[in-house]
């Protein structure tokens, strides 16, 4: 796919084109929701192809396509299942058919599996046999505390530092939240487990891309958009954005204006740095952590999940994939530095152990994502404004989308896909109603 995509959408003067900028997945799932309900669209996007920070590419060093980073969702993930459910993508995913999440610890060499029961209640956590080694009964009193856990309070503050903290609570937050428990929000992280572990494991129930990320979630949106008549554009920078009065009146786009007409609305779902350069007045997420990850070009059993969690060590996911077993180290601000060889030549032991291989160094791809999401801690989420922005500062056609938007979940798949279908739902409602 390249420069445009299009086929012409039947130009609708009542109801107005809505400009959406940026083919992110909140871009993306703005998009087909307003598609879906007959209104033109058309999507300006800054680089050569779709998916933003979720998108798989192929990889000349290791000679096979791979995703920018490991993604998983849940399956109480609701409006992302809905998503896959709408661009005809569900089965593009899998995962087990229950919630299991196989772990290895570094320090000590042991291995477990935690699998907590499909229902609601969690009778779980009463079996020695279920629990994570070493923790006590008493222990998981603290997942009901972060349910209900203050906005100011950090994730650190609420689980302590006792085994079940560090055996599954740390290692659950970091990844959920990209930021360290001493300074990652509670709250946020509560919302999460809300909507996951405390509905049951069979919310809990991992998927992961059977392909990439680009075949699950980018390539079935274009597919449906295109086909639903929308226009996508590619390697279209939007630069500057024009107001008069309470409206924006056109896009800058190449040094070029693209005036918009009298019943044009525009979806503004860039990155938030963007999004601050665009609307200076505009508060924004002003702190991002790093994730690392490490594609090795190898192959291995995948185990029962598809991937593992390591404690005790730099590693803190590996995911078995048909052509790569892939590292992930979220909150990386404080290696993300190092060079790309020291990171593999640390990680790689650590791979062979938890998942018993042996050899050197395989090829090997560093990727480094120094912005990978806005730092989920409880100042950053204060600074996090409404999509209803716009409208309420006296701009009545412009509405924010993306991850760092406050949609009440960290930077995830679920977050971004939310952002866009509430923002379309708010377009729709000032024409509908
Ligand atoms: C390494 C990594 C691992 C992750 N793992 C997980 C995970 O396991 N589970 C999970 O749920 N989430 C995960 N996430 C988070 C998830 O990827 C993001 O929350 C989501 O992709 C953000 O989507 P978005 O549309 O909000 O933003 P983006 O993906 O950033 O999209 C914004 C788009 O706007 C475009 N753009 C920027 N400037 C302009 C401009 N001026 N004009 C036009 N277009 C512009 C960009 O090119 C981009 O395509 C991970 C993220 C990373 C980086």
């Amino acid at each position: 796919m390249s420069g445009q995509r299009s086929r012409p959408a039947s130009r609708d003067e009542a109801q107005g084109t809505v400009h959406i900028v940026g083919a992110g997945l909140a871009g993306l799932s703005a998009g087909l929701a307003l598609a879906g309900r007959g209104r033109p669209v058309v999507l300006y996007e800054a680089g050569p192809a779709a998916g933003g920070r979720c998108r798989s590419y192929f990889d000349r060093e290791l000679g096979c396509r791979i995703d920018n980073g490991n993604h998983l969702i849940l399956a109480g993930n609701h409006a992302a299942i809905a998503y896959l459910e709408a661009i005809g993508a569900r089965a593009t995913m899998h995962g087990p058919d229950r919630a299991l999440f196989p772990f290895f610890d570094l320090a000590t060499n042991e291995r477990w599996v935690l699998r907590p029961n499909r229902g609601r209640l969690p009778w779980w956590v009463l079996l020695p046999g279920r629990r994570v080694p070493g923790t006590r009964l008493g222990e998981y009193l603290t997942l009901a505390r972060l349910l209900r856990a203050p906005r100011e309070a950090s994730v650190r503050e609420v689980i302590g530092s006792g085994p079940l903290a560090r055996r599954l609570l740390e290692p659950l937050a970091v990844s959920a939240l990209n930021a360290r428990p001493e300074v990652g929000s509670a709250w946020l992280f509560g919302r999460v487990l809300s909507e996951s572990l405390a509905r049951g494991g069979s919310a809990a129930v991992t998927l992961t891309p059977r392909i990439g990320l680009s075949e699950s979630f980018i390539d079935p949106a274009l597919a449906r958009l295109v086909s639903g008549g929308a226009q996508i554009h590619f390697s279209r920078r939007v630069t500057g954005i024009e107001i008069a009065q309470d409206r924006v009146t056109a896009l800058i786009i190449a040094g070029e204006k693209v005036p918009l007409g009298r019943g044009d609305s525009v979806v503004l779902a860039v990155p938030a740095p963007v999004a601050k350069t665009l609307l200076p007045q505009l508060t924004v997420p002003d702190a991002f952590e790093a994730i690392l990850n490490v594609h090795f070009r190898t192959r291995a059993e995948p185990g029962p999940a598809g991937f593992m969690a390591l404690i005790g060590g730099l590693t803190e996911w590996v995911f078995v994939k048909p052509e790569v077993v892939s590292v992930t180290v979220s909150a990386a601000e404080r290696v993300i530095d190092e060079p790309a060889e020291s990171l593999a030549a640390a990680i790689w032991p650590e791979v062979c152990r938890a998942l018993d291989l042996a050899g050197p160094l395989p090829p090997v791809r560093v990727v480094k994502e120094k912005r990978a999401t806005f730092a989920a801690t409880p100042a950053q989420e204060r600074r996090r404004p409404d999509a209803r922005w716009g409208v309420r500062t006296g701009l009545a056609n412009l509405v924010l989308a993306g991850d760092w938007t406050a949609t009440g979940l960290p930077a995830t798949i679920e977050g971004a896909i939310r952002s866009g279908s509430h923002a379309a739902e708010m377009l729709l409602a000032q024409t509908d109603g």
